[in-house]
């Protein structure tokens, strides 16, 4: 098992991939788990295949991430390797961002910590204890945080009654949110609160929370402030469902435009992210509104990305997996 002394020091971009456990549903209709993690940064998938005889033989295809975390690793693990290190970036005045990427039902939200709320939220947790460190404290930085949602396109703001927000872009290529709402925090208590705001708000109306979130990125941002200018920016992004293969042929005309929109802004954040560990200087952000309104976080000699593909176990999934594992890959 993973320990602290696996601990990747530096890098720019961090792609894991996490598996978890075979739920309720695939044990009773007995799927098989076709997922093994061999080593701390291994996943092996075993396609069956199905020969002209019948018998069945395994085709294993194997990546390599920076981490591959097991369908036993907590929470509190996958933090500790993934946004954990990033906390001190929003201090040295960078960006951090860190991504859930995966099928619906396959793990996002959990490992996001329970639409960000979680038992304890440990990256709010943390980035108030280190605000108290000697060296930061003399900054006398300010906490805020925002919480939007990125739905067929348009911004919605979650803090503010899901009004539909702007993004406008000005002469210098700065992307702004107009009228995004900032709200100051002091502490986890009052992050919890507002995360609890936003997500009664994110989910009204909808006929299935599930349904709604496996069709929209959810975003959530700590900012540090000094003396009113911008410092730092953690976001967090639980993204949608990747699985849009279906939508696009489907016969509801909305249906398969979201599809399509989707599909779009995951092929830009890709390639925004390998620009981004390139060097590059051009980033592709217009191609979507999700690169459109992280493009800040996109650029910059101090930003750091972390990207968790999240896995089911399942034969069932197989396909959906592949396509999570080969888009991981080439993220870095
Ligand atoms: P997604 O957001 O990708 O659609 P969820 O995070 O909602 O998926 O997960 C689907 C279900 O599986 C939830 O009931 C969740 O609690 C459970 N689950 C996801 N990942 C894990 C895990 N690593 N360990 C235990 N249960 C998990
Ligand atoms: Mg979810």
């Amino acid at each position: 098992p993973l320990t602290t002394a696996d601990l990747i020091e530096e890098h720019r971009i961090c792609v894991c991939v996490r598996k978890r456990p075979l739920n309720k549903k695939e044990l009773s209709v007995k799927d098989l788990d076709v997922i093994t993690i061999p080593s701390k940064d291994v996943v092996m998938v075993h396609e069956p295949k199905q020969k002209v005889d019948l018998t069945r033989y395994l085709e294993n295809q194997t990546f390599r991430f920076d981490y591959a975390f097991d369908d036993s690793t907590t929470n509190e693990m996958v933090y500790r390797f993934t946004a954990r290190p990033l906390v001190e970036t929003i201090f040295e005045r960078g960006m951090a961002t860190c991504f859930a990427y995966g099928q619906t039902g396959s793990g996002k939200t959990h490992t996001m910590g329970g639409d960000f709320s979680g038992k304890n939220q440990d990256l709010t947790r943390d980035v108030f204890l280190m605000l108290k460190k000697p060296n930061y404290k003399k900054l006398d930085l300010q906490v805020y945080a925002t919480f939007f949602e990125i739905y067929s396109g348009k911004v919605f703001d979650l803090l503010n009654r899901k009004a539909k927000l702007r993004v406008l872009e000005d002469g210098k290529q700065q992307v702004q949110v107009v009228g995004l709402q900032e709200k100051e925090v002091k502490c986890t208590e009052d992050v919890l609160k507002l995360i609890e705001v936003g997500n009664s708000c994110r989910t009204s109306g909808q006929t299935s929370a599930n349904a709604h979130s496996s069709r929209s990125h959810a975003v959530f941002q700590i900012i540090l402030r000094r003396k009113g200018k911008m410092h730092g920016k953690f976001s967090l992004i639980d993204l949608a469902g990747n699985e849009r293969g279906a939508d696009t042929s489907s016969a509801d005309r909305q249906t398969r435009l979201e599809g399509a929109e989707i599909n779009k802004s995951l092929l830009a954040l890709k390639e925004c992210i390998r620009a981004l560990g390139r060097n590059k200087p051009h980033t592709p952000f217009r191609a979507s509104k999700l690169t459109q309104v992280l493009r800040d976080s996109f650029i910059g000699e101090n930003s750091r990305t972390c990207m968790i593909a999240t896995i089911s176990p399942g034969m069932t999934s197989c396909e959906n997996t592949l396509n999570t594992l080969r888009y991981a890959n080439r993220v870095k």
